[in-house]
């Protein structure tokens, strides 16, 4: 069992320890990212005993560091699945790029965490353990903690809702590493009943939606789930977060030569984003060897951006990390699994 499933009145229930004091000092433990054999504020017999019915679900065995700063990581989970993750700094604090699941069922054509489906869902400890081992990394590669989450590593949170949730509660507690909920982006290919659940249940986290074509024949293409929810479908659930939230929505735009960059596409992203904030966030496609997508050019990324612009749509390209490092999504745990294969 993942202790960091746990929050601080269930870890008190389960294991009633005694004196009191030792969950607080366990708990605080295990938020500074350390392993149970490790919190010496614990006598060592407890250590140990704790030790062998109790882990903390996630390791770090790999961590490649970019020239830009940022940072690719392996973690190994209990079952040794492998999942992968990013770091990236910035001059108002650091964000950690968090996977909600192992691989994704949501077959998008152009992401390579999709590729051999989903294995499984992970806890809500899995995903924050992600956080509190890349945290325990200060003084080495890391200056200080990290401020801000995207939750855009493998996976489609909102496939593993109740998960998801209790993540967002844990690693926002204020007993805990407390960040905060409007430092948190949450990243969906679009699960429209979900969406109204999750601003129902008021995490106020920033949505983004991963809209990526401005048709419902192109994005069928792109993305299976575009079946299932038309586009206006999932903008009238964006208009309901913003209702309900006050928070403007975010749409990820993968740019993909010959499929969305026209102008027409800046057309109907017009209509898409009227009468709500919103922001696009334009993304240079990263190549993935499985698959058979071509981005566009630096000047045609921009030739676009412009052109949203001059119909006064909110619009940025976002910027890239880790090119050197394999920065695309899902590519280093892939090719973590291709070298196991040989
Ligand atoms: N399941 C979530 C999180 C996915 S990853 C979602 O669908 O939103 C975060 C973003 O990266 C998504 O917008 C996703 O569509 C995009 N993405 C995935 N693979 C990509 C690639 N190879 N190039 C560019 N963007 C990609």
């Amino acid at each position: 069992m993942n202790l960091l499933d746990l929050d601080f009145d269930e870890l008190a229930l389960t294991l009633d320890l005694s004196p009191s004091y030792r969950v607080k000092q366990l708990y605080s433990g295990l938020q500074a990212g350390l392993k149970i054999q490790e919190i010496s504020a614990l006598p060592l017999a407890l250590r140990q005993e704790l030790g062998e019915k109790y882990t903390v679900g996630v390791e770090i065995i790999e961590k490649l560091v970019s020239v830009d700063g940022s940072m690719k990581l392996l973690y190994r989970l209990d079952d040794g699945n492998i999942i992968e993750g990013v770091f990236m700094p910035h001059d108002y604090g650091s964000t950690l790029c968090v996977s909600t699941q192992v691989g994704c069922r949501m077959g998008c054509a152009f992401c390579a965490s999709g590729i051999g489906g989903l294995v499984r869902n992970l806890t809500s400890g899995e995903m924050l353990g992600q956080v509190l081992s890349v945290n325990r990394l200060k003084g080495g590669p890391l200056e200080r903690n990290i401020t801000n989450l995207v939750l855009m590593g493998s996976g489609e949170p909102l496939d593993n809702y109740d998960n998801v949730v209790k993540f967002l509660r844990l690693v926002s507690s204020e007993d805990g590493i407390n960040i905060s909920r409007r430092n948190i982006s949450l990243s969906t290919c679009g699960l429209t009943d979900r969406i109204r659940q999750l601003a129902d249940d008021g995490l106020g986290v920033t949505l983004s939606i991963s809209l990526h074509a401005t048709t419902d024949e192109i994005r069928r293409q792109l993305m299976p789930i575009a079946n299932k929810y038309s586009i206006s479908e999932v903008v009238d659930a964006a208009k309901y977060y913003f209702n309900k939230t006050g928070r403007r929505i975010i749409y990820e735009y993968s740019m993909i030569k010959g499929k969305n960059i026209d102008y027409f596409d800046v057309k109907r992203l017009k209509e898409i984003t009227k009468g709500y904030p919103s922001h696009i966030n334009l993304i240079m496609l990263n190549p993935v060897k499985e698959k058979h997508l071509e981005g566009c050019t630096k000047s045609e990324a921009e030739r676009f951006l412009g052109r949203l612009h001059a119909e006064k749509i909110s619009a940025t390209i976002r910027k890239s990390f880790g090119s050197d490092i394999m920065g695309a999504c899902g590519q280093l745990r892939r090719s973590y699994l291709d070298s196991k294969k040989e």
